[in-house]
């Protein structure tokens, strides 16, 4: 497996409580469900500038890439 650069610490917690990370979407707790969303809750972490729901892996941000 590669090892993705990602800023968050989602990956190096030893307890992981979510599936995806919300930085760059990969799976880092393969043991929980993912859950189905609402466009609400996706538009409110879109508000917190997460890139990617932590809890179903979608993509919530648009233009995320590019600086
Ligand atoms: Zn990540
Ligand atoms: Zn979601």
């Amino acid at each position: 497996m590669l090892r993705m650069r990602c800023a968050n610490d989602n990956h190096g917690r030893a307890v992981v409580t979510v599936r995806f990370c919300c930085t760059c979407g990969a799976v880092v707790n393969g043991a929980i469900r993912a859950k189905g969303c609402s466009e609400l809750g996706h538009a409110r972490m879109r508000r917190d500038r997460i890139v990617y729901c932590f809890d179903c892996g979608e993509r919530v941000a648009r233009a995320a890439t590019g600086r």
